[in-house]
């Protein structure tokens, strides 16, 4: 028998997810008296540690993917995603306009480099580009004072047919925690982009789940929001879960009890002996730890569930174990399993807290030498309904 260890992979749970989030775009679009935005599903990082192919299955009702690695995009293409796939950091080297031009792919152009080698290009179809600016995050994208330059370069470029559709793109550094820094952040931006029309793209999933903030923008524009991580089922503000949101988790990380200890008081568990007994405890040893991509910041506390009931880690995390306090989990022994997170146990973000850490860390860094098992597409999902009644 391998090692009990497992991670599911619910597909369903991603096509929920999408779907909820489309049906609360749908909705408050309605309340506006405006046409809803497109969504970019972000995939990049082999869709936050789901596997591409299950990105793929579950996000087929998206309007495009975005993603990172030219490889990715390169990938969707070859296993039959026609729609539109977007670069969010662009291309990398000239040699990569070839890529993106066989494969039909849009890109952001975020600084000055690349808007050189675009320039040097002669791509036989044009290049859809999303022009990004800096709105106050000081990570990609062009400056203010440098925007209305770049835009007439790619506005030329674009005349000579090597651009394709021009749009702008932002990222707000604050969607999570500060409504009126994402206000400011976006009306400067509005004030930039007015002599620039074309697709608008400013919201990851926080701002995409901040009620109506995307109507801001000018309603005679194509919208595309830009949601990964709630997606997947895990919440990208601190003070509200996933499933207030109505998100449901997409991975759920699973194992087993493989031994038990009684611990009489004043003994200790684990290195470092960083959890001491003052009671009689029943310790249960768990096959996780750090090199299946469980956080070895997470302490004593740590949420995790048992044989159905909720406790708490104990001391600190091993390489490929972990212990946990069966003390009041009486019907517990080896073999009994243990959610780590996901479905019947902790949310990824609890446990991610814990460690000091997000949720986004511990999905992306679910260690491959962990089993998959796959959770298939529900069959009915050919395309997002427009029933915001499923929104809950
Ligand atoms: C990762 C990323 C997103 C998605 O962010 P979430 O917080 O996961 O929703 C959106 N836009 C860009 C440019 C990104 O890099």
């Amino acid at each position: 028998m391998p090692r009990p260890i497992m991670a599911t992979i619910s597909v369903p749970a991603m096509q929920h997810n999408l779907q909820h989030v489309a049906s609360s775009l749908q909705a408050h679009a309605r309340m506006a008296g405006r046409a809803a935005p497109r969504i970019w599903a972000v995939i990049k990082a082999r869709a936050y540690g789901h596997g591409l192919a299950q990105g793929l299955a579950g996000f087929g009702a998206a309007d495009g993917l975005a993603m990172l690695d030219l490889d990715e995009a390169v990938a969707c293409r070859e296993a039959g995603w026609r729609g539109p796939l977007m670069l969010l950091e662009g291309f990398f080297d000239s040699s990569d306009i070839d890529i993106v031009d066989t494969h039909g792919l849009t890109v952001s152009v975020h600084g000055e480099e690349q808007l050189h080698m675009l320039e040097q290009a002669a791509p036989a179809r044009p290049i859809g580009v999303n022009l990004k600016i800096n709105g106050g995050m000081n990570r990609l994208g062009f400056a203010p004072g440098e925007a209305a330059d770049a835009w007439r370069r790619l506005a030329a470029l674009r005349r000579k047919g090597v651009v394709g559709e021009l749009g702008t793109m932002m990222h707000f550094s604050r969607a999570d925690d500060d409504p009126a820094a994402t206000r400011a952040q976006l009306g400067a931006f509005l004030s930039l982009i007015a002599g620039m029309p074309g697709p608008v793209s400013v919201c990851n999933s926080a701002a995409t789940l901040t009620a109506g903030l995307w109507a801001n923008l000018p309603g005679d524009r194509p919208q595309w929001v830009r949601p990964g991580i709630c997606l997947y089922g895990s919440s990208p503000f601190a003070d509200r879960s996933a499933a207030q949101l109505g998100l449901r988790p997409a991975m759920t990380l699973e194992s087993r009890i493989i031994g038990v200890q009684d611990c009489r008081p004043g003994a200790s568990v684990g290195y470092g002996h960083l959890f001491t007994a003052e009671a009689p405890t029943r310790v249960g040893i768990v096959a996780c730890g750090y090199a299946d991509g469980y956080p070895r910041h997470a302490g004593t506390g740590t949420p995790v569930t048992v044989a159905g009931r909720a406790t708490r880690l104990l001391g600190r995390v091993s390489m490929d174990m972990l212990a946990v306090d069966l003390t009041a989990v009486e019907s517990a022994g080896v073999g009994s399993p243990v959610v780590l997170w996901g479905a019947g146990g902790p949310s990824v973000d609890e446990v991610a807290h814990a460690a000091g850490t997000v949720g986004y860390e511990l999905l992306c860094a679910l260690a491959a030498r962990v089993p998959r098992r796959i959770l298939p597409a529900r069959s009915s999902a050919s395309g997002i309904s427009s029933d915001a009644g499923d929104a809950q």
